[in-house]
């Protein structure tokens, strides 16, 4: 690619823009993780994070992605052949099921319309017809950023609990953490997974499972083959501050500073600040006579909002055009919507100003890609971000 002058304007679904102030933490020298300091930042970093995922629980970070968070759920507290219900309501839904497959557990699908979020009914459903209790835990993604859908977690929880089913409740938070309100001790969550390269504004590489006591207690019944991501070793490690590898010391630091911050703007105001560019966004696409691919309002995405190509032009295309042109990188469709969907991310550190612009490029690459649209979706977005800011 020629050098464009200006910032590169990241407007993906993850990983998000990393603000200075945690770039210049991260570029803090590299501490003996085995002294004092590291133990002091970690002990920092871990009460910091019991308050992003709202918990009293015990949180661990992980030096790793989402998907190895989702492995080290999956491998501390099921066996081989366990039974588990997923919904098959995305990419990163099926990648879950595909990692937990892979450790042989017996995942059943519900659901399958990527357009809906996880659907409680269906889960009543089923769960009451398992009188034997054979289902050992139940996966939801919060936020699926394949299609900017959220699943409503405490319709889940409150139909396992209508059915007096012991089922562990495990959920992957990787697009909606410090995104999108998520409570995992009042929505009786027994495992949180989550990243930090989307609402905590970090780069990739740390990962993190909340556990809680019901998980932690079948973690000591677990089976699977584990070490990386065995829960005891690094429980035992972490309540001195430590871990029983070497931690990524410098993204720490940028945890730390991500989590001061996020403190700052207070996390209710950072929900609503994700809400509001989100409505802009649905607005905007609205007025473009463009589909957004969620179809329940009540289901939209704060994160991401996945938008629907016309038939016969290519996402790809597109957004290779915006990206030639205006130097924007647009999420991708992704699995079967490969081709078909373009993402617009509007989290982490994100505000009215870079979203206008982010919006003012998919306008013009509209026009320069030769995608069939109406004016006007910019102006529309602009009318809403006025007509609710604050006075
Ligand atoms: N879960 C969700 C909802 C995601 O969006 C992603 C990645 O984008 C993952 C899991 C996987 O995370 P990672 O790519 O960090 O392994």
């Amino acid at each position: 690619m020629p050098y464009h002058s200006g910032r590169h304007t990241l407007q993906i679904p993850g990983p998000t823009n990393v603000p200075d102030r945690i770039l210049h933490a991260i570029a803090n020298p590299t501490i003996d993780h085995r002294g004092p300091d590291a133990a002091a930042l970690t002990r920092t970093c871990l009460a910091g994070m019991k308050k992003i995922f709202q918990t009293e629980a015990e949180v661990m970070i992980f030096p790793g992605s989402g998907t190895g968070a989702w492995e080290s759920a999956v491998v501390n507290t099921l066996n081989a052949g366990d039974k588990v219900i997923a919904f098959d309501g995305g990419q990163f839904a099926t990648l879950w099921v595909k990692t937990a497959r892979n450790f042989g557990i017996d995942v059943e699908f519900l659901g399958g319309d990527w357009h809906h979020g996880a659907n409680a009914e269906e889960l009543a459903a089923r769960l009451q017809k398992d009188k034997q209790h054979e289902i050992r835990a139940v996966f939801a993604v919060h936020n699926e950023t394949s299609t900017g859908v959220t699943s409503n977690i405490a319709a889940l929880r409150r139909a396992m609990d209508a059915e007096n089913h012991p089922a562990l409740l495990m959920v992957d938070t990787v697009s909606s953490l410090a995104s999108i309100d998520y409570r995992h001790d009042e929505w009786g969550v027994d495992v949180t997974i989550a990243g930090s390269q989307k609402g905590l504004m970090l780069p990739p590489g740390l990962a993190f499972n909340a556990v809680s006591a019901k998980a932690a207690e079948a973690s000591k019944h677990s089976t699977l083959p584990k070490n990386y991501w065995r829960w005891d070793d690094v429980r035992v490690q972490n309540q001195n501050g430590f871990y029983p590898y070497t931690p990524a010391t410098n993204l720490l630091y940028g945890l730390r500073e991500a989590v001061k911050m996020i403190e700052e703007e207070g996390l209710p105001n950072v929900f609503a600040r994700h809400k509001r560019l989100s409505e802009a966004t649905r607005r905007a696409v609205r007025a473009w006579g463009l589909e957004i691919f969620a179809r329940n309002p009540a289901e939209y995405s704060p994160s991401a909002t996945a938008i629907q190509m016309p038939d016969g032009h290519s996402e790809v295309d597109f957004r290779a055009v915006v990206l030639k042109n205006f130097n924007m990188s647009l999420g991708a469709g992704l699995g079967k919507l490969a081709g078909k969907v373009f993402r617009i991310g509007h989290l982490g550190s994100m505000n009215e100003l870079m979203l206008a612009g982010a919006l003012c490029g998919v306008e013009m690459g509209f026009e320069l890609a030769g995608v069939p649209h109406r004016k006007g979706g910019v102006a529309e977005a602009m009318a809403y971000l006025t007509a609710s800011a604050a006075a």
